[in-house]
């Protein structure tokens, strides 16, 4: 497979700042999700790859970027932005064809991961401690220290924006990382090890080992010489990796998905909702961590919200990623059955809206046509677990106090928003929902890179994003000078 100008191997790992094969000297296919077919061979990393990255990144903390200043950590980080737009429409075509996200959006998240990188860029060095007063004779201040090395083990569905955000955010605090992508989604991990090394990250800030979880995202997690963590993935690995790090005693960023609700009240102004009750359910083909699977409908508006979004449903078009559809591939076969297995959960339900996957669609792609059930009871599998498929549910409800109470009835708690015109029931529900991000009059905010994100609950703890992300990668030292 072609990926020039960028020059990856992707049988390759990348530590110290070059290419080498894994020491076992084997690989894993990559397969394209949009028909099958085997995309090229990825390196199989183990236990020793992963001791060699996290010995690489010890080094570069007593090398060259453990001696860097914030300001220039912060000017680094910028320049990678900078380089990965000069790589836009590359690394949208390999996210493409890696995970069978439509160009359009594997594009927005090569913009993403570069905003990251000026936003941290830009913040690196606005990090300050603060002088406390103390006792008669004595000054006292903190510091901001980089935890050391950082591990950080991320999923397939946002790849760059989760690199963006982790790595990016530990980096501008002076950290050296070791990521270890997901299996089915490592080549835009490679692409951007690449091209910040090019842009001057020295050898060893940075090291990516792709392999399976269960070995190199195991021996990374457990890994003595790892100082923090940072996971991105599902509920079960999740408790892994906080056992893991529990036996560390390291510090552990667990974000691991939801099933997050928008509750629409009858004085919410439908026409401007819509267009986000379906697209928060449906983008990535609805494998996004905050994706919005649950509506949940006030009565007087119910019908009304129902046969619209039952039409858009019906308007939407699933195919290959390159044909840029409304919706593309689920990232593997093995996705595709999770959410085909929770959709035979769904038989007893009214299916309202349906979209069509493109009679051309490869026979070998990982389709599954998008999915709109109402009137789901609460406490049904479908308005319970997290799919990550493109299917959603609407609930009816009758008041606010229901409202909340269906809202908050998961054992997740990433995301949720309130549609409504109603000024002081927009405060109240934005405390009372239970979720590390409240939206009022809209979903998601557009991603934004300076909103801190992440969960209550199943859905994990800890903040990435924003400027919150750059005290969760730094340690406070107290100092206290008596000198009377
Ligand atoms: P996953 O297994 O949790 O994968 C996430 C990352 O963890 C991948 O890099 C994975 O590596 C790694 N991993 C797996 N087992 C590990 C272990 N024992 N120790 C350390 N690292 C390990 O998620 P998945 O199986 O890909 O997806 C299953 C479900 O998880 C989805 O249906 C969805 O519900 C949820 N999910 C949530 C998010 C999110 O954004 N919160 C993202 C992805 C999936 P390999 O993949 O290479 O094995
Ligand atoms: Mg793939």
């Amino acid at each position: 497979m072609s990926v020039r100008p960028l020059n990856i191997d992707p049988s390759n790992c990348f530590i110290a700042g070059a290419w080498g094969a894994p020491l076992s000297g084997e690989t894993l296919p990559l397969i394209n999700p949009s028909d099958g077919s085997t995309l090229c061979e990825i390196a199989r990393g183990q236990a020793a790859d992963i001791n060699a990255a996290v010995a690489a990144a010890d080094a570069a903390l007593s090398g060259k970027w453990g001696k860097a200043t914030a300001a220039e950590r912060g000017r680094l980080l910028a320049k990678i932005g900078r380089a990965v737009l000069d790589h836009v429409d590359e690394l949208a075509r390999l996210e493409a064809m890696d995970v069978g996200k439509p160009l359009k959006q594997a594009r927005a998240d090569v913009l993403a991961l570069a905003r990251y990188m000026e936003f941290y860029g830009g913040a690196a060095d606005k990090v300050h401690g603060e002088t406390i007063p103390y006792l008669d004779g004595y000054t006292v201040y903190t510091l901001r220290e980089p935890h050391g090395v950082t591990g950080h083990i991320i999923p397939w569905n946002y790849p760059m924006q989760i690199i963006g955000r982790s790595v990016g955010a530990a980096l501008a605090m002076g950290n050296a990382s070791v990521l270890k992508p997901a299996e089915e989604a490592c080549l835009t991990a490679l692409a951007f090890a690449e091209i910040a090394h090019k842009a001057g990250l020295p050898d060893g800030a940075l090291n990516v080992v792709p392999g399976l979880g269960a070995e190199a995202g195991a021996a990374l997690s457990a890994h003595k010489g790892v100082n923090h963590i940072s996971f991105t993935g599902s509920v079960g690995v999740g408790k892994l990796i906080q056992q893991s790090a529990g036996t560390n005693v390291v510090p552990v960023t667990l974000e691991l998905g939801g099933k997050s609700p928008q509750v629409v009240f009858n004085d919410a102004d439908i026409n401007a909702a819509l267009p986000f009750l379906v697209n928060a359910g449906i983008q990535n083909a609805g494998q996004t961590c905050s994706a919005s699977s649950r509506i949940l409908v006030q009565h007087g508006v119910y019908d009304q919200v129902v046969t619209a979004m039952a039409e858009r449903y019906g308007q939407l078009r699933t195919g290959p990623a390159m044909a840029d559809l409304d919706v593309g591939p689920l990232v593997s076969n093995r996705q595709k059955e999770i959410v085909e297995g929770f959709l035979s959960q769904g038989e007893d339900l009214e299916v309202v809206g349906r979209g069509q996957i493109v009679t051309d669609a490869p026979t070998g792609g990982a389709y599954v046509a998008p999915t709109l059930f109402t009137d789901v009871a609460p406490d049904h599998a479908l308005a319970q677990k997290e799919i990550f498929g493109p299917v959603q549910v609407i609930i009816p409800f009758a008041d606010e106090a229901e409202a909340v109470a269906i809202a908050n009835g998961t054992d997740f708690g990433l995301v949720a928003s309130c549609w409504s015109e109603n000024g002081a029931r927009q405060m109240r529900m934005a405390r009372a929902l239970r979720a590390g991000q409240v939206f009022i009059n809209n979903y998601g905010a557009g991603g934004g890179v300076e909103l801190p994100f992440g969960g209550t609950g199943l859905s994990g703890h800890g903040r990435e994003k924003g400027f919150e992300a750059l005290y969760g990668f730094s340690v406070l030292k107290t100092i206290a000078a008596r000198h009377g």
